[in-house]
């Protein structure tokens, strides 16, 4: 069993907010994992961190055994730690392909390899046929596709999904997370932020809840949708 990330007792203060209260948890190289919560946990506040757009005032991030806690972001970039954000935002006036070999570029300055990249992430994702058409000409799960297509593109060993699933239809999440199953089976390591149970409970294999600033839960899907601290979470008591 290899350990990919290793999150150690991180805190996070935003003035008054204790907005994480010393989480701790690990992630094992290929796994799917979901990050659940109610607003506010501080789901987000701990991507931010995994991913270096904020530093931890205490504890520490270990990425494939090396402590990452004080790289910039661009540095976990390169080296494989990739994010798609809560809001997709692609270059509305580029194409699919083209905005997807931005993010190729991340990884490297060779524009055929860029593209080549592309192709490969364009085609994991389900658009494939659709390079030329313009990102604002993409309906919702096209553009959270493309989303996922950048993040891909720059070869990325640990995916964090900022709520890709948000806004779509059932119908529409089932497909969403069959293409994440079979992205899983590259060998990519993703970790789920999500609010649509839907999409966590097919995805993931170990669910981890946040509470406040603190992990109150850690297992199974069907564990954490039973255990009581969960429940009483959601229903606004815990
Ligand atoms: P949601 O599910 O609503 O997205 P979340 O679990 O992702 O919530 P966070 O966005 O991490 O929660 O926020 C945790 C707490 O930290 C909240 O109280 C939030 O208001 C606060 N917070 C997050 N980022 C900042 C910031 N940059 N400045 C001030 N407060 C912040």
């Amino acid at each position: 069993m290899t350990i990919i990330l290793d999150v150690r007792d991180v805190y996070k203060r935003f003035g008054g907010i204790e907005a994480l209260k010393g989480v701790s948890f690990s992630v094992r190289r290929g796994e799917r994992v979901g990050l659940i919560g109610p607003n506010g946990a501080g789901k987000t506040t701990l991507f931010n961190i995994i991913s270096g757009i904020y530093m931890p005032d205490r504890g520490r991030v270990i990425y494939k055994g090396v402590d990452i806690t004080g790289w910039p972001a661009y540095r976990r970039s390169r080296a494989g730690i990739a994010r798609t954000f809560q809001i997709v935002r692609p270059l509305a006036n580029l194409t699919v392909l083209n905005n997807v070999i931005v993010g190729a570029l991340l990884r490297t300055n060779d524009i055929r390899e860029a593209r080549e990249r592309a192709m490969e992430a364009i085609d994991m994702v389900g658009l494939a046929g659709k390079e030329d058409i313009l990102a604002k000409d993409l309906n919702l799960i096209e553009k959270k596709r493309l989303e996922l297509a950048r993040a891909l593109a720059t070869q990325p060993e640990l995916l964090l999904l900022d709520e890709i699933a948000a806004g779509l239809r059932p119908r529409e999440v089932d497909d969403l997370v069959y293409t994440l199953l079979e992205i899983s089976k590259r060998g990519i390591t993703i970790i789920m932020v999500e609010h649509v149970m839907r999409a966590v409970m097919n995805f993931a294999e170990r669910v981890i809840v946040l509470h406040f600033g603190e992990k109150i839960a850690e297992g199974t899907p069907r564990e954490v949708a039973s255990n009581k601290l969960v429940i009483e979470a959601y229903m606004g008591t815990g």
